[in-house]
C-alpha cells in the first residue's frame, strides 16, 4: 500500500475526533512529501536538530509535533515553529521552553508525558509528580507555555489487556484533571496515546491524538 492509501485507511479507522500525527522520524524527505501531497499536515519527529532541518526545507503549513525525549539545550532549535511538544517531563524543561518561547513572542502548547509502561526505560512522570507540577505556584508564573493535555506510551507487549489497562488508567487521570480547577495556563484537551501497534486499543480507551510511524510510512 502507498503512503496515501495508508493515511486514508488509518484516518477512516480513527474517525473525525482523533488527530493523526504521522511520525516521520525514520522516513526520508520523499515520504514526508508524499504524505503532504496526500493532504496530510501533522507530522512528528523525535530529534530537535533533525526536526529543525526538516522544518526549513518543507512547506511552512506543516504542523510539527515533537514527540521525543527533550534535552533542555535543544529547545532553542524548535521554539520558533513547534506546534506541540508531547514530551514534557520536568519543571526545569518547561521553564526552558517558556524562556525560548518568550524570545519568539509565542505561547508553546505542551503535553505532560506520563510513565504508564512496565519498562523502566520509558520516560515520564508518575501520578504524584504530575499533580505536584500542575499544582505548583511556579507553573502559574509561566506565560509562554500552555499545558494542553497528557501523553504516554504503553508497554511494548502482545498482551492487549496490559496495554488496555495502562491506557484506561491514563484516561482516568485525564478525566479527573478535566473536572478540576487548574492554573489558567492549563487546559486538559488532548490525550496523546496510541502508536502503530496499539492505536486501536488507545482510541477505544479515549485517546484523541495518535502518533503513528510505521503503519503510515511502510509500503508493505
Ligand atoms: C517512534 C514513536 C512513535 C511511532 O511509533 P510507530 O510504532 O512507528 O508507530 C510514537 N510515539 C513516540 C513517542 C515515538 O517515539
Amino acid at each position: 500500500m502507498s503512503i496515501a492509501e495508508n493515511l486514508k485507511r488509518i484516518k477512516a479507522e480513527l474517525g473525525e475526533d482523533v488527530l493523526l500525527v504521522a511520525v516521520s522520524k525514520y522516513s526520508p524527505d520523499a515520504a514526508v512529501e508524499e504524505a503532504y501531497a496526500a493532504g496530510h499536515r501533522d507530522f512528528g519527529e523525535n530529534k530537535a536538530q533533525d526536526l529543525k532541518e526538516r522544518y526549513e526545507k518543507m512547506p511552512k503549513d506543516i504542523r510539527w509535533h515533537f514527540i521525543g525525549h527533550m534535552q533542555r539545550n535543544k529547545v532553542k532549535y524548535i521554539a520558533p515553529f513547534i506546534q506541540l511538544i508531547h514530551s514534557v517531563d520536568s519543571m526545569r524543561l518547561l521553564e526552558e521552553i517558556d524562556k525560548q518561547a518568550a524570545k519568539h513572542d509565542r505561547v508553546i502548547p505542551c503535553l505532560l508525558q506520563m510513565h504508564i509502561a512496565k519498562e523502566e526505560t520509558k520516560f515520564g512522570l508518575d501520578e504524584s509528580e504530575l499533580f505536584e507540577m500542575l499544582e505548583s505556584d511556579e507553573l502559574a508564573t509561566l506565560q509562554h507555555v500552555k499545558i494542553v493535555g497528557l501523553m504516554a506510551m504503553a508497554t511494548n507487549t502482545e498482551q492487549t489487556d496490559v496495554v488496555e489497562q495502562e491506557f484506561k488508567g491514563l484516561t482516568e487521570i485525564f478525566n479527573k484533571l478535566k473536572s478540576r480547577k487548574l492554573h489558567q495556563n492549563v487546559s486538559m484537551e488532548t490525550l496523546s496515546m496510541g502508536m502503530s501497534g496499539d492505536y486501536k486499543i488507545a482510541i477505544a480507551c479515549g485517546s484523541n491524538m495518535v502518533r503513528i510511524g510505521s503503519a503510515v510510512f511502510s509500503n508493505e
